[in-house]
């Protein structure tokens, strides 16, 4: 049954807060808002930016800047509202001057707490789908007709050598697949550059026991949902063979095999000028908009611990790990216990290796089972689907949450987590293993947002360590290599044949670095993180991922990546940046954040 008071509710906020709009009134507009605690979170919409604005003054400000150019606004319910805790919530539609998007409201005693507004798509600029979509078949007699394949074959023929792409994405993973079927579909000329020869060899390079840690539900692309049969946890090859045939469905323009080396801009023309090697050819490229999917796992952060050359075994960082089964009966040393850390200690003792783990700081460790029920499934399932919760919306209502209010909506999940999972968790206690929630309790979607990792999702490995079948030793750093293994500060040696560096990945603008400056990587700054001032995500607060998915201090300069969810969900709101950017639709960006670290 629908509830009409609450639904009444957020049409009255909504129409307050359009007249308030339309009126040019910015005190008005953030005078709707809860005195206190409100954030409006805009993807796009309203500032061609991603931003978070935090309390009325913030809000009045981005109102007073930006509500002048995208009005007429409109704002209308778009489903049954929800009432619980006080709190009356419902999804939202909006539509301004210039786009026609989503949202999401939740209002407290009348105001509201929180406010997405997001395009989805411009005006003038519709994606050629359902009714728009094209007829393909040409009925009458035409000389000279062209088949769909011979048009398909001109297409990759000439873009890139006789006709310059608008974009282009460097790297050629699944984010920069989603970015480009997205910005195909808006009909903006784009070049995938991969340096790996197959669409998923990212994923089929990666070690052999690998399967997605997160469920089938939360990782479709954009377009293409994965079929009802689809496993849970994908198989990496399996997800590597769709990513292929996603690319040649989709009919994107995917340079496999192609390193891009270099790329300069020139502000003068407004240009990038891409030099890439490909089939042993370089080939130059200008493009007006570079797009760096080059992944997050991407430059290996290796330890520089001394008496690295005097080690008589082999090294590796995780990213070059591909199997156990070169392992057998060999003594190995896994560095770090992150995810990678344990699946990758995990295979080796699969494979009859004997296997120790060194840790050194505390880390988030969760049961995937627990997590699928208590976290993640609660919108990504079978079961949300039964409740008519589709990707769509389980999308939308996980955008609308800013990261500032984020972590206290996790902590009862983790409570519950920790009571469940008790004896787990007491016997990794008992073998000395660092565990924890993170800084504040709030658990592992938290951590992956302030830095990227920090956490294992429990698919087994745990056992292995709390049974000892894992040796452990935690709580020490590693001060040397010798030539037979590693010294450790507690004085002992911990003998070794193999060293995985499971150390992690730098931040994204070291790709900037390599391929652009160390200049232009400076000035753009560090990507990922919010600003929590927690390990590995230093303050200020910023509230929205640095860099990513939104306008850099480098102009023409962009960062895409992150997991399957990120990939579809923030794929449409960078590829509306670049489409209008294409169509000469003026941008106005409104809050470019100030660069507070370099990297
Ligand atoms: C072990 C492991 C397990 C993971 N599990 C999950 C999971 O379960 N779910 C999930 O969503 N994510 C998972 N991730 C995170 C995963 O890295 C990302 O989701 C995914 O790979 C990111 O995709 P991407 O396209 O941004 O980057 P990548 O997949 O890293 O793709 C970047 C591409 O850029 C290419 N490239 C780099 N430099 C150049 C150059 N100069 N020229 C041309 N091409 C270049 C690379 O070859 C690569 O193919 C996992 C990561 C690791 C390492």
């Amino acid at each position: 049954m629908p509830d009409t008071t609450a639904n009444g509710e957020i049409e009255a906020w909504l129409d307050r807060f359009t007249r308030a709009a339309n009126a040019g009134d910015p005190d008005a507009v953030a005078s709707l808002f809860v005195p206190g605690e409100c954030l409006w979170r805009d993807l796009v919409a309203v500032s061609w930016n991603i931003v978070t604005c935090e309390g009325q003054a913030a809000i009045a400000d981005m109102a007073r800047a930006r509500l002048d150019d995208v009005r007429p606004f409109a704002a209308s319910r778009e489903a049954d509202a929800k009432s619980a805790d006080g709190i009356v919530e419902a999804r939202i539609r909006i539509e301004t001057r210039l786009a026609r998007g989503d949202g999401y409201l939740r209002l407290k005693d009348g105001k509201a707490w929180t406010l997405l507004t997001r395009a989805t798509e411009l005006k003038g600029h519709e994606e050629p789908s359902g009714r728009r979509r094209p007829r393909g078949a040409l009925h009458g007699v035409h000389r000279d007709r062209k088949t769909w394949a011979e048009l398909r074959r001109q297409e990759e023929e000439e873009l890139g050598i006789s006709r310059q792409p608008y974009c282009v994405i460097v790297g050629g993973g699944q984010g920069g697949i989603a970015l480009g079927a997205r910005l195909k579909r808006l009909g903006v000329p784009t070049l995938i550059l991969e340096k790996l020869e197959r669409p998923g060899d990212t994923w089929r390079k990666r070690y052999k026991s690998l399967c997605l840690h997160d469920p089938v539900w939360y990782d479709h692309l954009p377009y293409i949902p994965f079929p009802d049969h689809w496993p849970v946890f994908s198989p990496k090859d399996k997800l590597g063979d769709w990513l292929e045939m996603y690319v040649k469905v989709m009919e994107l323009d995917y340079w496999g095999g192609t390193t891009c080396e270099r790329a300069s801009y020139d502000a003068a023309r407004g240009e990038w000028t891409v030099t890439a090697l490909r089939g042993g050819k370089t080939i130059t490229l200008k493009p007006k908009q570079l797009v760096l999917a080059t992944g997050m796992s991407g430059v290996p952060n290796v330890p520089a611990f001394p008496g690295r050359e005097t080690f008589a075994g082999e090294q590796m960082h995780s990213s070059g790990f591909t199997s156990g089964d070169h392992y057998v009966g060999k003594r190995c040393v896994v560095v770090g216990s992150n995810n990678s850390a344990h699946d990758i200690a995990a295979d080796l003792w699969e494979h009859g290796a004997d296997v120790a783990m060194i840790q050194r700081s505390p880390t988030i460790v969760v049961r995937s089972d627990s997590l699928m029920e208590l976290a993640i499934g609660q919108n990504y399932s079978e079961d949300a689907l039964d409740r008519g919760i589709t990707t769509e919306i389980a999308d939308l209502t996980m955008a609308s949450v800013p990261y500032r209010i984020a972590p206290q909506r996790s902590l009862p999940v983790y409570d519950q987590i920790r009571a469940r999972d008790r004896d787990l968790y007491e016997r990794l206690d008992k073998v000395g293993f660092q565990y924890h929630f993170g800084a504040d309790g709030s658990g592992i979607h938290t951590s992956y947002i302030r830095r990227g990792s920090g956490y294992y999702i429990d698919v087994g490995a745990s056992d292995l360590i709390a049974d000892g079948k894992i040796a452990l030793k935690s709580r020490v750093e590693v001060e040397r290599l010798t030539r037979t293994g590693l010294r450790l500060s507690d004085g002992s040696e911990v003998p070794a044949d193999l060293i995985v560096y499971a150390t992690g990945f730098g931040s994204m603008n070291g790709w900037a670095a390599q391929l652009i400056s160390r200049e232009v990587a400076d000035k753009v700054g560090k990507c990922w993180g919010v600003g929590s001032d927690t390990a590995g995500d230093p303050g200020p607060w910023e509230g929205e991922l640095r860099n990513m998915w939104k306008p850099t201090r480098q102009e023409g300069l962009w960062f895409h990546g992150g997991n399957l969810f990120q990939s579809r969900v923030y794929s449409l709101t960078l590829a509306l940046q670049l489409k209008a950017r294409f169509e000469g639709v003026p941008t106005p960006v409104y809050g470019l954040p100030v660069v507070h670290h370099t990297g």
